[in-house]
């Protein structure tokens, strides 16, 4: 039997083992709030890496409604929404959010990694299936290793594996089947085939459900997401508050009011975990109003969107192609995509290095993100940081 200090030991080789592969992920301090700069180690930076594709994430009004709802509600709930945790604003913002997506109605959960995880499990039994994309986030991948569902993976967008996955959970007697994908899948920028997707799912009676945490906002008319962007219907949608809508925390389910119904009975992390603090949900109204109207802001985030992206490929970086403000510049290999990610830090941008087992091995990249509050100064600044810094790690 092994010690308590083996454990321990053994815990440290991982570390070392994770650290030798080039793998360790380290945590830098921001000393200010988050924005189109932020403060980090004395030093203001250029921020190109936060999910704040509105800018929303420092603006005053979110500010000023969290404290009028702290101020009328109070600080925190210290109950799960079904004991006695639900106040006005809850139903208030799951109306909004149900109206704002067209959905019958809406539920809401700490997190989308827990609107994810409890969505699955409640809906679907042994006799369903459940297909889902081979680059789902993970939180779709726990919630769907959380239900008894029978599992069907496709390759990335292939909708020709999906076809086939559709008929093989029909062969194998499935009941009921729903897709599930990402709106936007987030390491590449790329966009769910949501139309051919429809098609399949309405061809052999399948449901749909889209996670739409990076298109919620500013993707389709009004910022109503992939579905409205590219003018379907899906069943289910979940997404967070914690990007575009204000960049807090806090997630959401939108579809039937049945699929509502129940995971309110049923979610597990709905259930059994604290209602979301009102200050998140004060702010979370505003978001809504904002984005509502904010026409102008998704304007300046796909002009941002081009104009960096025109600026890296004629800097001679290579890019992924797409029209989404995750802009990612490929690299290769993690250690490259650390140097360069450290090189550009020195020259006052901070950016992300994504790599395995995030993207998988040999697909290293530095993942670049537009924000409507991103100036043309910012983005000229950011380019010739990006030129130098290529030229210096070598791969330009
Ligand atoms: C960010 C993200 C989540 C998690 O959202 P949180 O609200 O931060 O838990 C889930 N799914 C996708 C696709 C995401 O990008």
């Amino acid at each position: 039997m092994a010690t308590k200090a083996e454990f321990l030991e053994h815990l440290d080789g991982v570390l070392a083992g994770i650290e030798r592969d080039g793998l360790f992920k380290r945590e830098r301090l921001i000393a200010s709030a988050q924005g189109t700069h932020v403060a980090m180690a004395g030093r203001e930076m250029l921020n190109l890496c936060a999910n704040n594709y509105l800018g929303l994430a420092d603006d005053p009004r979110l500010v000023a409604a969290a404290e009028a709802a702290m101020r009328g509600h109070g600080y925190g709930m210290a109950s799960v929404r079904f004991i006695c945790g639900t106040q006005d604003i809850h139903r208030t913002l799951e109306a909004r959010l149900a109206a704002f997506l067209g959905k019958e109605d809406a539920i809401l959960f700490a997190a989308c990694f827990d609107a994810n995880g409890g969505l699955f499990e409640p809906l679907l039994g042994p006799e369903d299936a459940i297909i889902s994309d081979a680059l789902n986030h993970a939180s779709i991948i726990d919630g769907i290793r959380l239900s008894k569902a029978r599992r069907y993976r496709y390759a990335n967008s292939d909708m020709g594996d999906l076809e086939a996955q559709l008929l093989k959970a029909r062969e194998d007697g499935a009941r009921f089947i729903m897709i599930a994908t990402d709106g936007v899948f987030s390491m590449d920028g790329y966009l769910a085939k949501l139309p051919e997707i429809t098609a399949l799912a309405e061809r052999h009676g399948a449901m749909v459900m889209v996670d739409d945490c990076h298109a919620t906002g500013f993707m389709g008319p009004q910022g109503r997401g992939t579905p409205a962007h590219f003018g379907v219907e899906v069943d289910i949608l979940t997404g967070t508050l914690g990007k575009a809508l204000g960049g807090a925390l806090g997630g959401y389910i939108a579809g039937p009011q049945a699929v509502i119904d129940l995971l309110r009975q049923r979610a597990r992390p709905y259930l059994f975990s604290n209602a979301l603090p009102p200050a998140v949900v004060g702010a979370g109204l505003a978001a809504l109003d904002i984005v509502e109207a904010a026409d102008d802001l998704r304007a300046r985030l796909f002009d941002n969107a081009r104009y960096w992206r025109a600026g890296l490929e004629a800097a001679g970086f290579r890019l992924l192609p797409g029209e989404h403000p995750i802009v990612p510049v490929m690299l290769g290999e993690a250690r490259l995509a650390q140097a360069m990610a450290r090189d550009l830090g020195e020259r006052g941008v901070h950016v992300a290095g994504f790599f395995f087992p995030v993207v998988p091995q040999g697909q290293a990249r530095i993942r670049t993100q537009m924000n409507a509050r991103l100036t043309k100064g910012d983005l000229d600044f950011g380019l010739e940081a990006f030129a130098a810094a290529g030229r210096a790690v070598g791969v330009i």
